[in-house]
């Protein structure tokens, strides 16, 4: 992994991970050894501005790495957003309406800044930071509390005209389903995201056909997350089984019609869902591509697990402004 180019001597590189409920920073050196880490709420009891909790955020991640010279801050950030100015364009979540976050970060701290859609930048530190960095064309689809996607095409981030291109938890499965947070119905993430398993489940469980999630969760959609899903598989609870593999499959319609279009040459699954399940979710995914993709197209296709867990967005925005810095196009 090579920082050195334009990358002054013993200066350090940041990546910030901005998400709905917590953010991270970390610091990472030259031979990309991460050397600081800050860890916050997006949100504090007392309220505050979102804006000065990532400064604070990062400020504390510096100071953990023992105060080197920055020589950049990388910036993963729901979206959507625009990556070539970096003004965040509408997050209610945190508060967010045209922010302009990249001019904000570069002001404060005197350094250049690249922000991007965190699913983005996951799906590049997945890509850059692992064994898949010989590949050039990699789609990333992280299903969570929804379904995030991130395309890699000829090695660059695929924004499209709008900016905001791989919304893949929008993709229509079902044109009559159920509605998606998007008010359109049938989308992706209405069938396979978490809280579309959580509710179906929920519903199994108040009719008592899934004991083991009565017993831990009630019938809460809120409280059954992945880790709990899973033990209840475990314990044999069929119909839950059945629920999160039919989520998995629809998954993978979504996968196998992105590859007859893309043509990727990985596809990385991560995410809550998967790293809880991991073998379940790829066996469904896999058998949908068999299914939905073309034999020509979905050949030699490896459909792998992520590796970075939560450290994907830090590391990948820490490696998307060093090659920027690297190459020259960085803006201080
Ligand atoms: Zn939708």
């Amino acid at each position: 992994m090579t920082n050195a180019g334009r990358l002054k001597n013993k200066t350090a590189i940041v990546g910030m991970d901005i998400g709905g409920t917590k953010m991270m920073a970390a610091v990472f050196d030259q031979k990309f050894h991460k050397i600081g880490v800050c860890r916050k709420k997006s949100r504090s009891k007392n309220g505050g501005e979102t804006e000065m909790r990532v400064i604070k955020v990062i400020r504390e991640a510096i100071e953990n790495a023992g105060n080197p010279p920055i020589a950049g801050i990388g910036v993963g950030s729901p979206g959507p957003l625009d990556p070539a100015t970096g003004v965040i364009i509408d997050t209610p979540n945190l508060g967010w309406k045209n922010f302009p976050l990249a001019h904000l970060l570069r002001e404060t701290f005197k350094t250049p800044v690249v922000v991007d859609n965190d699913v983005n930048v996951g799906t590049y530190g997945e890509w850059r930071c692992t064994a898949l960095r010989s590949k050039k064309h990699v789609l990333g689809v992280f299903p969570g509390t929804g379904i995030g996607g991130g395309i890699i095409i000829d090695g660059k981030i695929l924004h499209g005209f709008s900016g905001a291109a791989g919304e893949v938890g929008h993709i229509t499965i079902m044109p009559d389903g159920p509605f998606c947070g998007c008010g359109k119905r049938g989308c992706l993430e209405a069938l396979a995201s978490r809280v579309a398993i959580a509710k179906e489940v929920a519903a199994l469980a108040a009719r008592e056909d899934a004991p083991y999630i009565l017993e831990h969760c009630g019938t809460d959609v809120n409280a059954i997350r992945s880790g709990v899903l899973a033990r209840a598989i475990e314990a044999g609870e069929t119909m839950v089984e059945e629920v999160v593999r039919k989520a998995a499959y629809y998954i993978g319609i979504g996968v196998g019609n992105l590859i007859n279009v893309l043509s990727p040459e990985v596809v990385v699954l991560g995410g809550g869902l998967v790293e809880a399940m991991e073998t379940l979710v790829l066996e469904e995914v896999e058998k949908a591509v068999a299914e939905h993709a073309m034999p020509f197209l979905r050949k030699n296709v490896r459909i792998a697990a992520a590796q970075l867990g939560d450290d994907a967005v830090v590391m990948g925005a820490a490696k998307l402004i060093s090659e920027r810095i690297d190459e020259g196009g960085a803006k201080k």
